[in-house]
């Protein structure tokens, strides 16, 4: 069976007491059966005292980012060992906007993920065609180079340790969601080269999670599809009844 998960980016919004106040609302919350794995993204100087308010929940808790290296003379950044020695082991990794206004590149994207795969952290990978591509009918082949540039130059992929996000860059925080039959077909496409790039074990067991304004009243739609596991939810995530309401779509 495959994960089912909705994801809260929190970008770079709360201070330290909105970011306490959020998760402890949260919590609260989660506190209703619900049917996936919800995981919350601070920022870095919150990320232990979330991670710790967490623990008396099954709420997860993971960076916005780290480091293509171990350690040395990078100032600003944080390593996979720095955020391990605070119990943090899940990362997000090629978010659009660290695309767009940190330049990071596929190269760069590559060294992340091997240095992630090599350290045990569990990867949520967010690729996505910007609105020019989509227009002119070259969705896919962008898709299909990114996960050639990057991820499918890893030969050890564990489905178990990888999120995998559709994130189409014209929908982040646009309040244009893709249609739920648009998510279906691109998250189709992804799980078919993972099936040709590794095996159908790979492929079947990938939770492959839609992300782009997603809002209570478009997720459930969208989490009906059958390649759709879930949601990385960005904007409505900073609102627990709006996270709640979408954690308790799928
Ligand atoms: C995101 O940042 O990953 C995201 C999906 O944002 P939003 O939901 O605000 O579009």
């Amino acid at each position: 069976m495959r994960r089912k998960i909705v994801a809260g980016n929190w970008k770079m919004n709360n201070n330290f007491n909105q970011s306490m106040e959020l998760i402890d609302l949260i919590i609260k919350n989660s506190k209703k059966e619900s049917k996936c794995e919800i995981y919350v993204s601070p920022a870095y100087p919150f990320l232990k005292d979330v991670r710790i308010r967490c623990s008396s929940s099954d709420i997860k808790v993971m960076a916005q980012n780290v480091s293509h290296t171990n350690h040395g003379a990078f100032t600003g950044d944080v390593s996979c060992n720095m955020l391990q020695s605070i119990g943090v082991n899940s990362v997000i990794i090629g978010h659009s906007e660290r695309r767009t206004f940190f330049k990071e590149t596929d190269e760069l994207l590559l060294n992340k993920l091997e240095l992630c795969v090599e350290n045990d952290f569990e990867i949520f990978y967010c690729i996505g065609e910007n609105l020019e591509a989509r227009k002119s009918n070259r969705a896919y082949q962008v898709i299909e180079t990114q996960l050639n540039n990057t991820i499918f130059n890893i030969s050890n992929i564990n489905p178990k340790k990888l999120v995998m996000a559709y994130e189409p860059v014209w929908a982040i925080g646009t309040g244009l969601t893709a249609k739920p039959i648009e998510a279906q077909e691109m998250h189709h496409f992804i799980r078919e080269k993972f099936k040709n790039n590794y095996n159908n074990d790979v492929s079947s067991n990938l939770t492959i999670i839609y992300g782009g304004s997603v809002k209570p009243d478009s997720a459930k739609d969208i989490f009906l599809q059958p390649d759709v596991d879930g949601g990385l939810i960005g904007g409505a995530s900073l609102n627990s009844n709006d996270f709640s309401d979408i954690i308790n779509s799928i």
